[in-house]
């Protein structure tokens, strides 16, 4: 797409533009001109309309040339619809029913239309109102098993795989945000920076000068930048998953790309552990409190179940092939390789989960989890915690073996 044509829609054009899109007419229901249209707009980047017409209602969302939450003075490229585009594509094909059904697929207007997913909510809304939602974790555990183990050399024709690696290489800007706002700019004063001030101003020093906190930092963006493994989510916060009691569905992937298993995990526990430090900011919440706790022991366990599931059944790829395991009747062999594998992905989801906890706090993009904390005292106290933690991770993830001693760890803070 060369987007010379682009332009922005809004609620009064999107009928005159999109009506006579067959995917939206059936679905939505026609005319257009009857449509009800609103925009969401609660996303950091991009636009989002809820299109209400006499059949159903849809979700279009379009890229913008700029980040919407800064403005024109940031420009970001519209391709990133695309990649948004091909992520859900593939993390349909890889773990099915997981995604809003694509209706329909714009490149050179960076438009997607979907399905509008009802009554669904924000898990990170559910957990800041103290909701348990009971499908969550495991579903994402196995969101999380199926689409990282699919998408890498164990179980990809390798052409294929690397045709996918070369296409996503080109989500350049979107990779080049996470690598400033999560691994270096909480580290440093920079210009987009806010933290709860002046309460968090002693630690964040502290933090700052903590030449271990920050070359962990950047043995994490190491990894990020250059360990292509598989195609991430690339951006799996609890912002990104929408549920019901039955159902959860993951949204949002415009960043994704070939990076390291760990990364979404990591993303992932990282915004479960916040959750639960933010909790005692909004209530007496010792029920939720062991419920978020309990969701990091179900995704880990239903990852690794499901992850080991597909590595006895789906190894299909160039690694750990079974010609030299199974085939040789070394059934041992690919088991060890496989915990091995399992290890090096939960110590690296420790440090990114790590990084997460800082810039969620020190950088620009924080969480409603924490924000939606009023009293800034009370705030700052939530907050001390989770960047305490998350030193404690980034700092100790070599030495950190199970979900249980990072549990405990966060209650001793608690
Ligand atoms: P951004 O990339 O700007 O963060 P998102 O894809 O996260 O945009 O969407 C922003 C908001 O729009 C979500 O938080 C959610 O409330 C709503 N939304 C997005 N997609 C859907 C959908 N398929 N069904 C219902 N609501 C949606
Ligand atoms: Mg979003
Ligand atoms: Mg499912
Ligand atoms: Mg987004």
């Amino acid at each position: 797409a060369d987007f010379a044509g682009f332009e922005p829609l809004n609620a009064k054009t999107l009928p005159q533009r999109l009506g006579q899109l067959p995917a939206l007419l059936d679905t939505a229901g026609g005319p257009a001109e009857n449509w009800q249209v609103r925009e969401v707009g609660d996303g950091n980047l991009n636009l989002v309309f809820i299109v209400e017409g006499s059949a159903g209602t849809v979700i279009v969302k379009q890229a913008l040339p700029y980040v919407r939450l800064v403005g024109d003075s940031w420009p970001l490229p519209l391709k990133r619809s695309f990649f948004e585009h091909k992520a859900l594509t593939r993390q349909e094909e890889r773990d099915p029913g997981s995604v809003p059904r694509i209706l329909h697929f714009d490149g050179e207007q960076a438009i997607i239309v979907m399905e509008f997913l009802t009554p669904h909510v924000i898990l990170r809304r559910a957990f800041i109102d103290g909701r348990q939602m009971p499908r969550a974790s495991r579903d994402l555990g196995l969101f999380l098993a199926r689409t990282l183990f699919r998408g890498s050399d164990l179980a990809m024709p390798p052409r294929e795989r690397k045709e996918e690696l070369a296409v996503f290489a080109d989500n350049v800007e979107l990779c080049d945000i996470t690598e400033n706002l999560v691994f270096s700019d909480p580290y440093f004063d920079a210009k987009l920076n806010r933290h709860t001030s002046p309460e968090l101003d002693g630690i964040v020093a502290q933090l700052r000068a903590d030449r271990d906190v920050k070359v962990e930092a950047q043995v994490m963006k190491h990894l990020f930048a250059n360990k292509n493994e598989t195609l991430l989510h690339g951006d799996l916060h609890t912002g990104s998953v929408m549920v019901t009691e039955t159902e959860t569905r993951v949204i949002d992937p415009e960043f994704a790309f070939y990076g390291p298993m760990a990364f979404d995990v990591g993303v992932l526990l990282s915004n479960f552990w916040m959750s639960y430090f933010s909790q005692s900011g909004h209530g007496e919440r010792g029920a939720m409190q062991a419920y978020l706790l309990n969701g990091v022991d179900e995704i880990w366990t239903t990852f690794r179940a499901e992850f080991s599931r597909l590595w006895r059944g789906e190894r299909n790829g160039i690694l750990y092939q079974r010609t030299l395991f199974e085939d040789q009747g070394d059934h041992l062999g690919s088991e060890q390789a496989l915990s091995r594998v399992l290890a090096e992905i939960w110590t690296d989801a420790l440090g990114f989960a790590g990084c997460e906890m800082h810039r969620r706090i020190l950088g620009l993009a924080h969480n409603a989890d924490f924000e939606t904390i009023d009293d800034s005292a009370v705030r700052a106290r939530c907050e001390t915690k989770a960047l305490k933690l998350g030193r404690q991770l980034l700092v100790g993830r070599r030495h950190i073996h199970s979900v249980s001693e990072v549990n405990d760890l966060a209650e001793q803070l608690e």
